[in-house]
C-alpha cells in the first residue's frame, strides 16, 4: 500500500519521471567511498531519490517507476568533470602537432582563433561535445575560448553541464590585431554581459566563470578586478597558471618578484578558493602551499602536460591535501579528448615522474582511487558544483556513467577501481545521463545528430584554416 500512496503522491506533487536502475556496480564516490557490488539508484525528475543495494530498492520503486532499467552487472559511476577544455579549438586538431610552442601559439592558435564565427565556436562545441559525452564527461570547465554564445547555444543542445569561460587578455606581445586593443575594463564588462546572459541557463546546466588567459596577457588591473567581480557575482576564475617555465622568469623580468607566478599571485591577493589553476606544473614546494592555503583547485592535464608543459608535481599537491581534478586540455595540445585517457594517462606519468626527480618509478604514487576521486568528486569540487554533482548521493543531480566491463578491455575485473582507471577504454562508456535525461544510450548519442555535425565541423574547419592562412605541411612525402 505504501508504494501506491508514495506513487499517487508523486504524480499528484509534480509528476517527476521516475526511473529505476538497478542489478549494478554502483560506485558512489560519496564521502564514506561505498560501492555497492549490486546495487541500485532511482532518479526522480533530475536528482537522486534513492541509492542502495538492490534487494532494498526494488521493492520500493518498480511499481512507481516509468523507466526500470536492468544493469546486469554493468558499473555506474558519477559523471566524469572535465576540469579544463578548449571547446572553441575542436576544429584546430591536428594544426600543430610537433611544432615548438611559439609557433603553436603566435603561427597557429592565435591566427585559428581570431578568425573565428561564432557559429564555428558553435560547430566546435558540438564536435567538442561528442567526445566528451563518449568518454563519460557529464561536466566541464571550459579554458576560455572564442564566441560564449555558440558555446552555450551547443551546451543547451547537447544536455551536458558546463562553465564557459571568455578568453580574456588585455597585454602581450604577439597578438593578433583584433585583440591588442581590448582594455581591462572591456574585458570585465564583456564578461559581466555573458553572466548576465547565460549564467543559469539551459536548466541550470549553464555557468558563466571569468577567465584569465595567463599571466603574460594580463595587467594587474585586470587581474584584481577579475577577482573583486567574481567575489561580487559568487563565481569561479580560470586562467593557465604556471604553464610553462617561462612564465616564472617573466614575472622576475616585468613584476620584479623571485619565485614564480603563484609566489607572485599570492602577493597581489589573487589566490582564493574560487580560482581554477590549469596545469600549475612549474610551482616550487612552497607554491604548492600557498595553493593549498588558499584553497585554491588544480587542474592536472596529463596528455597536454607530457608534450608542451612537462611534468606537474601532482604527488606532493596531493600529500598536501590540495584539490587536483583532471582536464584534457584543448584539441591542438592533446588531439584526443578522451578524459578516460586522462585518468591512464595520470596515473602512469605520476608513478614514472618519480623515477626523473628521485632516480626509481613508485608504483604506489598517485594510486587508482586517488585518479578516480581526480575525475568525478574532485573535478566537481574544482568547478565549485560539489554540492550538487561529483558523487551518487541522494539529492545530488542525477549525472551518472554506465560502463560495460565485459569486453576484451576490461575482462577480468578483479577489483572494479583498478580496472576503471587501468582498464577502461572510451569504447567501455556505454550509456550516459546528465540532469536526468539520457543523453547517451547503448552508445547513441541522443541529443544531436552526430554525422551531420562531424561533416558540418569538417567543412568549418576548412574554411577557418583558409581565412586565418594557415597551412599544415604534409610530414611524409604524399602523392
Ligand atoms: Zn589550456
Amino acid at each position: 500500500m505504501m508504494e501506491s500512496e508514495e506513487g499517487k503522491e508523486r504524480k499528484e506533487k509534480d509528476g517527476l519521471r521516475l526511473t529505476l536502475i538497478h542489478n549494478g556496480v554502483i560506485v558512489t564516490m560519496d564521502d564514506g567511498s561505498r560501492v555497492y557490488s549490486n546495487g541500485a539508484i532511482v532518479v526522480e525528475g533530475d536528482r537522486i531519490r534513492a541509492i542502495g543495494r538492490s534487494s532494498e530498492i526494488i521493492d520500493r520503486f518498480s511499481p512507481l517507476a516509468d523507466e526500470i532499467v536492468d544493469l546486469q552487472g554493468r558499473i555506474v559511476l558519477p559523471g566524469f568533470v572535465n576540469t579544463h577544455v578548449h571547446t572553441s579549438q575542436q576544429l584546430a586538431r591536428g594544426i600543430a602537432d610537433d611544432v615548438d610552442l611559439l609557433t603553436w601559439l603566435h603561427e597557429r592558435i592565435w591566427p585559428y582563433e581570431s578568425n573565428m564565427t561564432e557559429e564555428d565556436s558553435y560547430l566546435s562545441t558540438l564536435l567538442c561535445g561528442i567526445e566528451l559525452i563518449r568518454s563519460g564527461v557529464t561536466c566541464f570547465a571550459e579554458a576560455g575560448g572564442q564566441h560564449v554564445p555558440g558555446m552555450a547555444r551547443a551546451v543547451e543542445l547537447l544536455g551536458i553541464r558546463a562553465c564557459l569561460t571568455e578568453s580574456t587578455m588585455d597585454s602581450g606581445k604577439g597578438l593578433p590585431s583584433g585583440w591588442s586593443a581590448r582594455s581591462a575594463d572591456d574585458c570585465i564588462q564583456s564578461q559581466r554581459e555573458l553572466y548576465s546572459r547565460h549564467h543559469g541557463a539551459a536548466d541550470g546546466r549553464i555557468r558563466v566563470w571569468l577567465g584569465i588567459r595567463q599571466i603574460m596577457n594580463a595587467t594587474d588591473q585586470l587581474l584584481l578586478e577579475t577577482r573583486n567581480v567574481a567575489k561580487e557575482l559568487k563565481t569561479g576564475i580560470h586562467m593557465h597558471v604556471a604553464e610553462i617555465s617561462y612564465e616564472n622568469q617573466y614575472v622576475a623580468n616585468t613584476r620584479g618578484v623571485n619565485g614564480g607566478t603563484v609566489t607572485y599571485l599570492e602577493k597581489i591577493g589573487f589566490l582564493q578558493s574560487n580560482l581554477l589553476a590549469a596545469h600549475s606544473v612549474w610551482v616550487s614546494d612552497n607554491e604548492i602551499e600557498l595553493l593549498s592555503k588558499a584553497a585554491v583547485k588544480v587542474s592536472h592535464c596529463p596528455a597536454s602536460a607530457m608534450r608542451m608543459l612537462g611534468f606537474a608535481p601532482i604527488k606532493e599537491m596531493l600529500q598536501i591535501g590540495l584539490c587536483v581534478s583532471l582536464g584534457t586540455d584543448g584539441a591542438p595540445s592533446n588531439n584526443r579528448m578522451s578524459i578516460v585517457d586522462e585518468m591512464y594517462l595520470a596515473s602512469l606519468i605520476n608513478k614514472g615522474r618519480e623515477a626523473y626527480t628521485k632516480g626509481a618509478t613508485d608504483p604506489t604514487a598517485v594510486p587508482a582511487k586517488a585518479v578516480l576521486k581526480m575525475a568525478t568528486i574532485d573535478g566537481a569540487k574544482a568547478v565549485l558544483w560539489d554540492d550538487e554533482i561529483g558523487s551518487l548521493d541522494v539529492g545530488k543531480k542525477a549525472d551518472l556513467v554506465v560502463v560495460k566491463p565485459f569486453t576484451w578491455s576490461m575482462v577480468p575485473v578483479h577489483d572494479c577501481i583498478s580496472s576503471l582507471v587501468y582498464c577502461m577504454r572510451t569504447e567501455n562508456i556505454e550509456s550516459v545521463m546528465c540532469n536526468g535525461h539520457w543523453i547517451m544510450r547503448d552508445q547513441k548519442i541522443l541529443t544531436i545528430g552526430e554525422d551531420q555535425i562531424v561533416a558540418q565541423a569538417k567543412h568549418a574547419s576548412i574554411e577557418l584554416l583558409k581565412r586565418a592562412g594557415i597551412k599544415i605541411s604534409p610530414k611524409m612525402n604524399v602523392l
